[in-house]
C-alpha cells in the first residue's frame, strides 16, 4: 500500500522543530529513522498532514563525563553498535544492540524513534528502564527530564506531548562494580522479540545488589519484576524464578503461560551473567 498525501518539512533546528509541530496542531509527526513510520503511514496506521524531517537538527551524539553517559535522541543504533564509548560505559546498551532489527534498519534507525515508537517488544526501553535512566524533552514549554520508568505510559504511549521532541537520554555509566545482563528470544534473529530481559545489579563481593531486571515483550510497557529483583539479591536464582511477578497476555506470538515459562528460562541465564562477573 501507498501512504496517504502528506507534506514534507525539513526543520532546521530543534525549536524550528517544535513549532512546526505546534503550527499543525497534532496533524503533523517527527520523522527520525523513518523505520516504524514509514511502515505505519504504508499501511495507513497513521496519516499525519505534515511529516517534520529531524534529520540534520544536530540532536546525535554520545557523551560521557562526570559519571553519566548522555546520548542525543537521532543517534542511530549503528553508531551504539560500533562506539567503543558503549562499549565501555553502556555495557548493557551494547549487549542488546545486536538484537535490534537488521543491519539495514540499524543503518537509520534511531534511539529517540525507538523509545518514542516505545514498541512494548523493544531492547532501548527495557535497557533505559533497568539502567534507570533519564529522558530529555523538549516542547512549547520549554525542556523538561522524565525518569525512564514513568515516561512508558501504555501501548504505544509514552510522556510526549504532540508537540514534543525527545531530544536525549542520560544514565550512570557503568564503574567496576556494574554488572549487567542482556537475553531474549525471538523466532528469527532481528525480530522484535517475543521475550526480552534486560538487567543491571551491582557486585558486592560474591553477591549482587542494586538488582533491576526489566522485561520486555510481557505487557504495555517494560516491565519490572521486583519481587524476583530482590530475591535475586538474596542470592536465590530459584527464588527469583519463583517470584517472578509478570502476567503476560496471549499475543501472536505465544501464550501467556509459555511466555512466563520462557521469562524464567531468560532469568536464569541473565542470573549466571550477573553473578559469573561478579
Ligand atoms: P521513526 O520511524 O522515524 O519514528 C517512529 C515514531 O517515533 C514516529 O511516531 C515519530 O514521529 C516518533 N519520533 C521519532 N523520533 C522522535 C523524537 N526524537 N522525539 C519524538 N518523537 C519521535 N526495533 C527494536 O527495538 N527491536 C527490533 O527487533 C526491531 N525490529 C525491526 C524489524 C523491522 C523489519 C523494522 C522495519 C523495524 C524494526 N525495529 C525494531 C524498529 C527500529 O528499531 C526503528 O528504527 C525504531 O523503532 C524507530 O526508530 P526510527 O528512528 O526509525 O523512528
Amino acid at each position: 500500500m501507498k501512504p496517504a498525501a502528506f507534506a514534507y518539512a525539513k526543520a532546521r533546528s530543534l525549536d524550528d522543530a517544535i513549532a512546526l509541530l505546534g503550527a499543525h496542531k497534532g496533524e503533523a509527526k517527527l520523522l527520525a529513522g523513518g523505520q516504524s513510520l514509514i511502515a505505519t503511514l504504508n499501511m495507513r496506521l497513521s496519516s499525519p498532514s505534515l511529516l517534520v524531517d529531524i534529520n540534520g537538527v544536530g540532536l546525535d551524539g554520545i557523551s560521557v563525563s562526570n559519571g553519566m553517559v548522555e546520548i542525543g535522541a537521532m543517534t542511530r543504533h549503528v553508531a551504539l553498535e560500533r562506539s567503543s564509548d558503549i562499549a565501555k560505559h553502556a555495557p548493557l546498551v551494547a549487549l542488546a544492540m545486536p538484537h535490534i532489527a537488521h543491519p539495514a534498519i540499524r543503518n537509520r534507525g534511531t534511539l529517540g524513534g525507538s523509545l518514542a515508537y516505545a514498541d512494548p517488544a523493544a531492547e532501548l526501553p527495557a535497557c533505559l528502564v533497568a539502567l534507570d535512566g533519564e529522558i530529555d524533552i523538549a516542547g512549547p514549554k520549554g525542556k523538561r527530564s522524565v525518569k525512564a520508568g514513568d515516561f512508558f505510559k501504555g501501548l504505544f504511549e509514552t510522556a510526549l506531548g504532540p508537540h514534543d521532541v525527545l531530544s536525549a537520554i542520560r544514565f550512570a555509566a557503568a564503574d567496576a562494580n556494574t554488572r549487567v545482563g542482556f537475553a531474549e528470544l525471538a523466532r528469527r534473529h532481528g525480530d522484535y522479540a517475543m521475550v526480552g530481559l534486560a538487567a543491571v545489579a551491582k557486585a558486592n563481593g560474591k553477591a549482587l545488589s542494586d538488582v533491576r531486571l526489566c522485561y520486555f515483550g510481557v505487557g504495555a510497557t517494560p516491565v519490572r519484576a521486583r519481587k524476583a529483583e530482590a530475591a535475586l539479591a538474596a542470592g536465590s536464582v530459584d527464588d527469583a524464578v519463583s517470584a517472578l511477578d509478570l502476567d503476560p497476555a496471549d499475543d501472536i506470538q505465544a501464550t501467556g503461560a509459555v511466555k512466563k515459562h520462557l521469562a524464567g528460562v531468560l532469568l536464569r541465564r541473565v542470573a549466571k551473567q550477573l553473578t559469573e562477573t561478579a
